[in-house]
């Protein structure tokens, strides 16, 4: 009987190691380098000088890009392990850089581990790897998310080169990239999930063109964003540019996205702790009207109806892990789906108490819980909406039932049954009294 909430004294120790070493050294840089400087701009010195040293202790240590399987290279924690990381790299959007698992670059890492042929290994996965460069997924386009089948960023060849051409919208860290992994439609006559390839584009290549740096609801509209809206002008790419197999982009594409949203949703336990800590040490600290808030039974319920949503959402995703690490994809991806849409609900409803709890603080930019507040719409949106993810969810609970015999009735209640019953019951009683 194997259901245990407890952590392998051995691991515990490095995710102690882990706390520490991010309360202290990492979660300051954000005190000093706040939002408008990027965490993942590898252009900037002064920041990448800071982080270096921090990740050669990580390195050391045997933490470094924990996510990938032995066999590609990394470490083999599987998804359960990866979650109890996460939920303290979460504290600071540094740790993930200085512990080498942001995203993009942990499932563009993934995809090459995966399906790179041994030169594309070499020459993206291991810079990669080792935190010396940093990429850009190219996948959803200006007009179309969550449609895929409205693609329009087109691929053909000409002799043995590739022609890449159209428009991709919010392509996190573009302008900064080595690489962009790009999604392109390169068989139009069959449905778009068999007929999309996967390329891999070194930025600098002739034609690649940023046409704006979105940024983020809450970032400065007269500073660039770190989201490139890209322009792939008639890009011309050998045949090695191939990622995988001509064809299989969504196949492929599925392996990365899970992994990232659930590495989503296991940080989003971090961002709902740390404000349901802001939360507690706020009504301890302020008096209003004679008492402490955290006497106040409103408050007391904020805090209450907090712990409870997060410790519940803390054991789906943890579940959610365990059934990745089981192997089991049907399973997991509908887990997968559930954290993901409840990561957003989760989040908003517990940042929103603790702005309200800091009144007049709250609603200003000099708490962490401007950015957190700022991240609600955006899990909501990024790897998916949430409403295409319930759909998943819905279809795979809906494939645990059937109809019911008579549309009028549910199985348990149609009138036969219930005579059946009846004649049971009465006959059983008849005997009894029988034998009295
Ligand atoms: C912070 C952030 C980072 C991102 N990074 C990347 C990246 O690196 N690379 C990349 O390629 N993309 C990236 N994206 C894009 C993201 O994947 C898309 O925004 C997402 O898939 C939704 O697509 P869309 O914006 O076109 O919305 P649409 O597809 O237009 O959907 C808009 C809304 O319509 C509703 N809707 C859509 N479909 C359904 C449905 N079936 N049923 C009911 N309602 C529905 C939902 O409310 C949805 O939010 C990022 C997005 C964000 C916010």
């Amino acid at each position: 009987m194997a259901w245990d909430f407890s952590t392998d004294p051995d691991f515990q120790k490095k995710l102690d190691w882990m706390d520490t070493f991010v309360r202290e050294e990492i979660e300051p840089i954000g005190l000093v380098w706040d939002k408008s400087t990027d965490p993942f701009d590898v252009r900037n010195k002064t920041t990448s000088a800071l982080v270096k040293p921090l990740q050669a202790q990580v390195k050391q240590r045997g933490l470094w890009a924990c996510h990938l399987t032995p066999d590609l290279g990394g470490q083999g924690y599987g998804q359960v392990k990866l979650a109890l990381m996460n939920e303290i790299l979460g504290r600071s959007q540094w740790a993930s850089r200085v512990f080498g698992t942001q995203a993009p670059d942990t499932g563009n890492a993934e995809i090459i581990a995966h399906y790179g042929t041994a030169e594309q290994k070499t020459q993206y996965l291991q810079p990669l790897l080792n935190g010396e460069m940093v990429s850009c997924y190219s996948m959803t386009e200006p007009h179309a998310g969550s449609d895929p089948g409205q693609f329009r960023c087109r691929a053909w060849q000409e002799g043995s080169d590739w022609i890449l051409d159209g428009e991709k919208y919010y392509s996190s860290h573009a302008d900064f990239a080595e690489f962009i992994i790009v999604m392109a439609i390169t068989d139009p006559d069959v449905p778009v999930h068999r007929g999309a390839t996967m390329f891999l584009v070194p930025r600098a290549t002739p034609g690649v063109e940023i046409l704006r740096n979105v940024g983020l609801i809450g970032d400065p509209t007269d500073e660039p964003g770190s989201h490139g809206w890209v322009r792939y002008n008639k890009v011309r790419l050998n045949a090695d540019a191939v990622l995988g197999e001509p064809g299989k982009a969504f196949e492929m594409a599925q392996k990365r996205l899970g992994g990232g949203r659930i590495h989503h949703a296991m940080r989003t336990v971090a961002y709902c702790k740390k404000a349901l800590d802001m939360m507690c040490e706020r009504s301890l600290s302020r008096q209003t009207q004679g008492s402490l808030l955290s006497e106040k039974q409103s408050v007391q319920n904020y805090i209450a109806d907090s712990f409870m949503q997060l410790e519940q959402f803390r054991l789906l995703v943890l579940y959610a892990a365990w059934w990745c690490d089981q192997g089991d994809p049907r399973k997991s991806r509908m887990y997968i789906s559930a954290v993901k849409v409840q990561a957003a609900e989760v989040l908003h409803d517990i940042v929103r108490r603790a702005v309200q709890v800091h009144g007049g603080l709250g609603c200003s930019n000099e708490t962490p819980l401007a950015s957190l507040w700022m991240t609600v719409p955006l899990m909501g949106v990024m790897d998916g909406p949430s409403e295409v993810h319930r759909v998943t969810v819905a279809k795979q609970v809906l494939r645990g039932h059937k109809a019911s015999d008579d549309p009028l009735w549910p199985n348990e209640w149609l009138p036969a049954k219930r005579e059946a019953a009846r004649d049971k019951f009465a006959r059983q009683l008849e005997n009894s009294v029988g034998n009295l």
